[in-house]
């Protein structure tokens, strides 16, 4: 196994993640995977609060194994389930219950959405809260996870000194969500960054188009898809570990594999370039070639234009309802109803995509009908109206 050392605080962490989020439901294989990890060096295991089963599935396993001191372990605090401050101590104490530990490494704030959703805890006393916390040892380090937009992932960076964050980034996602603008500034900031969903939800494996998977295999016969995935994500020295919900035992195999490999990450010129062109095939493919730039912005009414397209363009991905939700839970104060038609963004389009017409069929589809109820009940229960 390959480690990266935390700058922050040395910890020494595989290149390999376990996101628990995917447990398989049979307790036994489960079981079988984490010991299978730890005997192969993956040392930082990710759950949260809301991942059913996943908080008392793992620890169970690590107090039958004795294998607690052996690793970090990554929880969330369900940051949009707390309506007071007596909630940080309810969900951080049922949390340590469920883990059988009395520390947990590295505590997120799940899923902020913008500043605004910081700044609500902030009034609900946090800081404090999570000041004493560390002093007590409860909580070793401080981050949040994140899926909004770059803008105001910057400015979350800027409001208070964490330890370190989670984004989603592949190499699809160069320029949509934190993307690498947000990843270089958070390393200019001596944050180190975790990262998530390298493999977009499954989709740079299994939607591939062909001709983007005939790339890869030409690049070096054998080394599949998700491999050129996860080598482009560890090519970041910024990264300092990337998670992978793994549900077999076969996947989790691979995965350390790619991650102990003794070659370097660094990618050659050749293999740049043919991620391009996978990432021109995918773009083939999707809706709207929105390529999450941000020329466009900043908009002066607020809409996320990027994340609106991104949102609606995983719609054959994720499938609607997942879509729908993302779009709401993620960007809802950002979405494309918001849009007053001004047109001020469309001269700024390197890709000429007629972007008012467009916020209006995203509106249509992820707002319309029964979204609309629907989706005003997800930003109400998120926070992120
Ligand atoms: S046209 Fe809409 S999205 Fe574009 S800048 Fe104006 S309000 Fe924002
Ligand atoms: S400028 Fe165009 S391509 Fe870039 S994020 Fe805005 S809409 Fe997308």
């Amino acid at each position: 196994m390959n480690y990266r050392i935390n700058p922050r605080n040395n910890d020494k962490i595989s290149l390999l993640a376990f996101g628990c989020m995917r447990f398989p439901k049979d307790f036994a294989v489960c079981e079988q995977m984490v010991i299978r990890a730890v005997d192969k060096g993956v040392n930082y295991f990710d759950t949260a609060y809301i991942y059913s089963g996943s908080e008392v599935t793992l620890g169970r396993i690590l107090e039958k194994n004795s294998l607690r001191g052996k690793i970090f372990i990554a929880d969330k605090l369900p940051t949009f389930l707390v309506k007071k401050s007596s909630d940080f101590d309810k969900y951080l104490k049922i949390q340590l219950e469920r883990l059988r530990t009395d520390y947990i490494d590295y505590y997120l704030m799940h899923m902020l959405t913008s500043p605004k959703s910081w700044e609500r805890l902030v009034a609900l006393g946090i800081k404090d809260w999570l000041e004493g916390k560390k002093k007590a040892g409860v909580i070793k380090n401080i981050g949040f996870s994140y899926h909004g937009g770059a803008e105001d992932y910057k400015a979350l960076i800027d409001l208070y000194d964490w330890e370190f964050t989670m984004i989603q980034y592949n190499y699809y996602d160069v320029n949509s969500q934190a993307g690498k603008s947000g990843l270089l500034y958070a390393a200019e900031k001596n944050i180190p960054v975790m990262v998530m969903e390298p493999l977009r939800g499954g989709r740079l494996v299994s939607r591939l188009p062909s001709a983007a998977a005939e790339l890869f295999s030409g690049l070096k016969p054998g080394n599949t898809p998700a491999e050129w995935a996860f080598r482009w994500v560890y090519s970041h020295k910024e990264v300092l570990t990337v998670l992978s919900g793994m549900s077999n035992l076969e996947v989790l195999d691979n995965n350390i594999k790619t991650a102990s490999s003794g070659e370097p990450y660094e990618l050659t010129e050749e293999q740049e370039s043919a991620f391009v062109k996978v990432r021109e095939h995918i773009s083939e493919n999707t809706k709207i070639p929105c390529t999450g730039c941000n020329y466009c912005m900043p908009c002066r009414s607020k809409v996320d234009i990027a994340l609106c397209f991104s949102n609606y363009n995983d719609i054959p991905i994720q499938g609607k309802m997942n879509s729908v939700v993302n779009y709401h839970s993620r960007g809802g104060s950002r979405r494309a109803s918001l849009c007053t038609g001004c047109g001020d963004c469309e001269p700024r389009c390197p890709q000429s995509i007629e972007i008012r017409k467009n916020l209006k069929i995203v509106k249509k589809k992820m707002e319309g009908g029964i979204y609309r109820p629907f989706g005003a009940l997800i930003r109400k229960f998120m926070k992120t109206n």
